[in-house]
């Protein structure tokens, strides 16, 4: 099974790997699973949710 506490500090092999990242609407620290670029915005949880495509519309 996959030990998580191992990997943690030192980096695992980066499957899932969380970056270090600053939210671009609220300028909170926050993780990302991904790596953060400098031409891409980064959001936090909170607004990512407010950045993401709104799913109620409906054409
Ligand atoms: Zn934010």
């Amino acid at each position: 099974m996959y030990d998580r506490d191992r990997g943690r500090d030192r980096g695992d092999r980066g499957d899932r790997e969380m970056h270090k990242a600053q939210c671009s609407d609220c300028k909170q620290e926050c993780e990302v699973p991904f790596k953060p670029s400098e031409d891409r915005p980064v959001y936090c949880k909170d607004c990512y949710q407010k950045h993401r495509p709104p799913r109620r519309d409906r054409y």
